[in-house]
């Protein structure tokens, strides 16, 4: 049994023969030709013809509501059109090159001015380039590349997978991925990950003579153990019998109720950092969002982003998700999210410091920015708005009143808002907890972020790896802030979610359902184990009994209640 190690980018297990994929090596005529204008001819044929393809792979993937994967070939028909590329192409055939000779160069180029950039972002577009090229010299040179992947069912091992070709492959005989290159950036990771292939990627060592060989990908462990050992076979086989049936399980919860089975119901959302999670929002039926941390639409920029650079963001994630309800969380940086250009001080204690809403409020006109671009991309879907590390009354209301400004000044532009925009703010201090009932007054939501509330309660800094022996998740102090939130929010008709990484938590959900939670916003692959979870909660079970033995036992507390209230 060999083993190669690699970097995993969707779980899962794979068994079956690899197959090794290997693109067609072009030889390039070097020498120099007479006949220019033809050249010319040759390289616009081919530009036209895979602009063409590229076109057709877009409505293919439409077609098959890919609209992330969809996108990326709309942006290479576009790459196609772009003059400057096509011009150092036309310039190198007017040297006497062939259309082949440009199009190596001339492609080469432009992915190698992406490849310098700085933003990893760009540097994976050098990929889309490249992809372009193959595609162009595939034409030029009429080869047929239909039947690269063979035609048995196997694990696709290649160098790395150009967008084009990973999206032509034949779905049914993909078992599993396995690039010795790629990024997680990479277009081929962003549909593998849409495609939920196992796969892994950069897996340097794994050679050419593993063709046809016996294998099983696993990529929850990022490996993949060619002609692998008994035992190996035995539990891979068990552990991917499990994931089918657990999959098909969660699968058949498309579209139900997130409800108990007494009838309780709670919105399960999604916490999302961007356009790009749209996908996931609706491929795991999420119910809506109730965290956009837009904060990294400002991490993704280089300097800080307008506001129609804003606006386009918010717009997108709120179409593409209409008519389910957004919730924006204004701008979080600080603390482990630093950013260059906000030019913020060095702080001893950066959690403790100059960080989200204390910032905002102190860079009158930066946030208003983000609250403009906001107002304006409200008309395009259901928003809300939230502000993050609340403590005190105040704060709130200097928000909204900066809000009310930005609401006229929009107005007197002649600029459309939506009618009703939901107003929230995160719960993620023992101070804004504690003073829930006051802050309630203010506002139509709360959404517990879990992960800070227990930072702050339990003074244990989230980043620190030495605290794990002191850390409890699951904390009284914190569980007991999390119940008397969500009461005091229904006391002043505010509604209760959560939105930090406890909200996804299993062993709580019928804790938080007990104490009346309105929603739980968690990362969009948990939305449906979630569901599953709270459709097998009856809380009727929980409900008083009022016998004289129950009364009896009522004094001896059992569970995590129990030990809230021991
Ligand atoms: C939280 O603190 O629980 C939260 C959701 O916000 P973040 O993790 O972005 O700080
Ligand atoms: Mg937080």
């Amino acid at each position: 049994m060999q083993t190669f190690k690699g970097t995993k980018i969707v779980n899962g297990i794979a068994i079956g023969k690899i197959k090794i994929y290997k693109a067609p090596v072009y030889e390039i005529n070097e020498e120099l030709v007479s006949d220019i204008a033809a050249e010319l001819e040759r390289f616009e044929a081919a530009r036209v013809k895979v602009q063409e393809d590229q076109n057709a792979l877009y409505e293919k993937e439409i077609k098959e509501g890919h609209k992330d994967t969809a996108g990326i070939f709309e942006a290479h028909a576009i790459m196609l059109d772009d003059e400057d590329l096509i011009d150092s192409c036309k310039e190198i055939m007017s040297e006497g090159h062939t259309a082949e000779f440009a199009v190596r160069d001339g492609f080469e180029a432009a992915a190698e001015m992406f490849r310098n950039m700085d933003d990893e972002y760009f540097q994976a577009r050098s990929a889309d380039v490249i992809d372009l090229k193959n595609s162009m010299l595939d034409v030029l040179f009429g080869a047929d590349t239909a039947n690269l992947q063979g035609t048995e069912p196997a694990i696709l091992v290649a160098e790395d997978l150009a967008p084009s070709e990973t999206v032509k492959l034949d779905k049914s005989l993909l078992l599993g991925l396995v690039t010795r290159q790629g990024s997680s950036n990479s277009h081929t990771a962003i549909l593998a990950r849409s495609m939920n292939w196992p796969t892994i990627i950069q897996c340097h060592d794994i050679t050419d003579d593993c063709d046809g060989k016996f294998a099983i990908l696993d990529s929850y462990n990022s490996c993949i153990y060619v002609e692998p050992a008994q035992y190996v076979i035995d539990e891979l086989t068990a552990k991917q019998h499990e994931d089918r049936e657990k999959e098909a399980k969660l699968q058949q919860l498309k579209g139900k109720p997130s409800e108990t089975k007494d009838g309780y119901k709670v919105r399960l959302y999604a916490n999302i950092g961007g356009p790009k999670d749209i996908n996931a929002v609706i491929e795991n039926d999420a119910e809506g969002v109730g965290l956009f941390r837009s904060e990294f639409v400002y991490l993704d920029s280089k300097t800080d982003p307008t506001e129609d650079e804003q606006f386009a963001a918010y717009k997108k994630v709120l179409e593409g998700l209409a008519p389910r309800l957004v919730i924006i969380r204004t701008c979080d940086i600080g603390a482990d999210k630093t950013i260059d250009y906000m030019k913020l001080d060095k702080e001893e204690n950066p959690a403790l410091g100059f960080r989200a809403v204390r910032i905002c409020l102190n860079r009158r006109e930066f946030f208003k920015r983000q609250l403009r671009a906001l107002l304006r991309a409200s008309t395009f879907g259901n928003l809300g708005i939230m502000f993050p590390m609340i403590i005190s009354k105040w704060e709130v209301q200097e928000c909204k009143e900066i809000l009310e400004e930005c609401k006229k000044e929009l107005q007197a532009e002649g600029k459309a808002i939506a009618e009703k925009i939901e107003i929230g703010i995160m719960i993620e201090t023992p101070a804004a907890a504690l003073c829930a009932d006051e802050l309630a007054e203010e506002v139509d939501f709360f959404s517990l972020g879990t992960n800070d509330l227990t930072q702050y309660t339990c003074a244990i800094d989230r980043q620190s790896a030495n605290l794990e022996r002191f850390s409890d998740t699951h904390h009284p102090a914190v569980l007991r802030l999390i119940r008397e939130t969500i009461e005091a929010g229904h006391r002043h008709n505010t509604w209760v979610g959560i939105c930090g990484e406890l909200g996804a938590d299993p062993e709580l959900t019928e804790e938080f359902l007990k104490w009346g939670v309105d929603e739980l916003s968690v990362n969009p692959k948990s939305i449906l184990p979630l569901r599953d979870r709270v459709r097998n909660a009856d809380l009727s079970k929980h409900k008083e009994d009022k016998s004289p033995a129950a009364q009896a036992e009522a004094g001896k507390p059992k569970g995590l209640l129990g030990r809230l209230f021991s």
